[in-house]
């Protein structure tokens, strides 16, 4: 079977738009600010896709766009005036942020509940206590929202993540934990790898390098969710050999159009939560 990432995209996309649509009747407009810190290229284009995405789904967007050689006072004035507007919602900042500015000192000062990406530590402990009011991050959330889409069952399941990072195999682990998941975090000092990932029922990839599980590292029954982002030969690939692999496991996300496409949809719902998260309070 084929994870295929648009449906389950699709389905939160609905959930979004009429969460927005309910607040909406209530005075209410979903808001995201986006904070840039100079204009590399590559931020330019992920921004211009979250717009897209926002003006898609009913939530209104503004973007900050602050010099390259903005210092930590007038960074942190901005980061709390956003916390303060009562009209938004969610805040997120591009990372990295340049060398001179302290990431972590900024992750402290955004408020927790319009974190929509997962940089404050409180977030980040309440998803290592299993605390589902936090804001999780965006892509190991996605791998489990994959798999619920397409009916898996994960309690009792055992399942390799290949990657210890913290934007995925940490925080993932724990959300495969919440769910009753027997969890194993590998990663590049992992001894016979082939037979730890050949144990799992899921395996999830994340080590960055294009087509680097090949068959060998599966069995029939393996599902595979693939998160690997790699460019080989000018063609975006994962880190499993797709056109080998995919015929000889139970289940495969495909690299385009698997978890890519649920991560982006994802950051929005947690402009609705965020909201959610406002409102108690
Ligand atoms: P990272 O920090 O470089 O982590 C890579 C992980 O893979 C590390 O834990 C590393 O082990 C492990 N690894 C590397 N080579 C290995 C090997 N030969 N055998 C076993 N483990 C190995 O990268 P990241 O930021 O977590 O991102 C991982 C991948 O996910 C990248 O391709 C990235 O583009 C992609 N990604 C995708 C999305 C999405 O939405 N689809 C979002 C974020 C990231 P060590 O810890 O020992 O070094």
């Amino acid at each position: 079977m084929l994870l295929k990432g648009k449906p389950v995209a699709d389905k939160i996309r609905a959930d979004i738009i009429h969460a927005a649509e309910e607040y909406k009747k209530t005075g209410d407009t979903p808001k995201i600010a986006i904070l840039r810190v100079g204009a590399r290229e590559d931020d330019i284009a992920y921004e211009e896709r979250v717009l897209k995405n926002c003006r898609a789904v009913g939530i209104e967007t503004e973007v900050v766009a602050l010099d390259l050689n903005i210092d930590m006072e007038s960074l942190t004035k901005e980061i709390k005036r956003l916390n303060e507007d009562v009209n938004t919602h969610g805040i997120l900042i591009f990372r990295p942020l340049p060398a001179h500015l302290d990431t972590e000192e900024i992750s402290r000062i955004i408020d927790p509940r319009k974190d929509i990406d997962c940089m404050s530590p409180v977030n980040i402990e309440k998803v290592f206590t299993g605390d589902s009011n936090g804001i999780a991050p965006c892509t190991p959330e996605a791998v489990i929202e994959i798999l619920k889409f397409y009916d898996y069952d994960l309690q009792g399941k055992n399942v390799t993540i290949v990657n210890r990072s913290m934007v995925l195999g940490k925080p993932l682990a724990m959300l495969f934990l919440a769910e009753n998941a027997t969890v194993t975090i590998c990663h590049s000092k992992t001894k016979e790898l082939k037979e730890v990932t050949k144990r799992a029922d899921i395996v999830v990839t994340g080590v960055g390098r294009g087509k680097f599980f090949g068959p060998d590292y599966f069995t029939e029954g393996s599902v595979v969710v693939d998160v690997g982002i790699n460019f080989e030969d000018g063609k975006l690939c994962g880190d499993v050999d797709f056109d080998i692999v995919s015929d000889q496991v139970s289940a495969i996300s495909p690299v385009p159009g698997g978890v890519g496409t649920v991560t982006s949809m994802i950051l929005l719902s947690h402009v609705i939560k965020a909201m959610v998260l406002q409102k108690k309070q």
